[in-house]
């Protein structure tokens, strides 16, 4: 496997209290393969995404157990100087806000030619080139032309496009895209998760896609491990999941987004808010808003269940929930 998480733990250490953002999360990629993760926001799968590229904010964030294995290397027991070698070359991210993520004071073509410069030590010239080339590849109209302009002088999906041009200019084996079209309109978000998943296809490439937005991935993903209060609740093949989900959050999420099969069937809210972490409910965290919770459920964490062979849920009755009885 690409990538492999094992048993990840962070915490946050807040004036209020210790924080479990990440508490025990386990699941991986593979060359060539798309895993979504889904979930709301305070979910954990940012810091997730943080961790395993070794750019959590610490303090206050701290591993506190668990491995990341790229390539079966753990790169939690590497040294700093490492891991940022493997962060240039060989894992790139993908941020929601183009904007804050780019220098606003250097060219585009600056800013894609560097990382040549830097990491390939090619000349001003040939690098400029290659953004050129780079800013062809996720179809900037004009690319020739508009090197030499700066990141405020695009529009949100071209900023987008220049961000993903950015992570694949070393043609790394796996992306982490954290809400990457989340700030774009809706059309121009299926454009750009079009791309990315061409993309994606043609360099081979592992991509973890993070999201709140089920719609939004649900084309291009092969799996999708769905994150609720710092856990992993459900994982399984993106197909398994729109058949029948094993976990009555995972529905919640389905039935809550428009679908064309659904039309004129009212959509569906999850009752309630995520959980505080700094207070989670005990038993299942997921319990204040399930409809299907009783008893057990108040006391007793669910461990992860095996549904299948590629499938886990972390629900007491996620036989009832495959059966459709999660009452939404
Ligand atoms: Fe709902 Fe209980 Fe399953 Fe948690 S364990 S998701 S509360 S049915
Ligand atoms: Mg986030």
């Amino acid at each position: 496997m690409l990538l492999e998480v094992r048993d990840l733990h962070v915490e946050f250490r807040t004036r209020d209290g210790v924080v479990h953002a990440v508490n025990g999360v386990t699941c991986g990629v593979d060359a060539g393969e798309t895993l979504a993760v889904l979930g709301e926001s305070g979910s954990g799968k940012s810091v997730t995404a943080q961790a395993v590229m070794g750019i959590l904010d610490t303090p206050p964030g701290r591993i506190c157990g668990g491995q990341v294995l790229f390539r079966g290397t753990d790169l939690l027991t590497l040294k700093e100087e490492e891991r940022r070698r493997i962060r240039g070359a060989e894992m790139a991210m993908i941020f929601q806000d183009a904007l804050s993520a780019l220098n606003p004071v250097m060219t585009v073509g600056d800013q894609l030619g560097e990382m040549f410069v830097v990491h390939r030590g090619m000349s001003r010239k040939a690098a400029r080139a290659k953004a050129v080339e780079l800013m062809d590849r996720v179809r900037i109209p004009a690319a020739g032309q508009r090197v030499g302009d700066y990141p405020h002088q695009f529009s949100g999906g071209m900023r987008q496009r220049i961000m993903i041009a950015m992570a694949l200019a070393l043609e790394p084996a796996l992306i982490i895209a954290d809400e990457p079209t989340t700030a774009l309109d809706v059309t121009v978000q299926a454009q750009v998760m079009d791309l990315l998943a061409e993309l994606q296809h043609e360099y081979g490439m592992g991509l973890v896609l993070i999201t709140h937005d089920l719609g939004v991935v649900a084309d291009v993903a092969d799996r999708i491990a769905v994150m609720y209060a710092g856990r992993i609740v459900e994982s399984a093949p993106v197909h398994d999941i729109y058949k029948a989900p094993a976990h009555p959050y995972t529905r919640g999420l389905l039935d809550s987004i428009p679908r064309l099969d659904r039309k004129g069937r009212e959509l569906y809210a999850i009752k309630g808010l995520p959980p505080n972490l700094l207070a989670v409910p005990p038993g299942c965290a997921f319990h204040p808003r399930c409809p299907l919770a009783r008893d057990v459920c108040r006391t007793d964490v669910p461990p992860l269940y095996e549904v299948s062979g590629t499938r886990t849920s972390a629900c007491h009755f996620w036989k009832e929930c495959l059966d459709g009885r999660a009452g939404s």
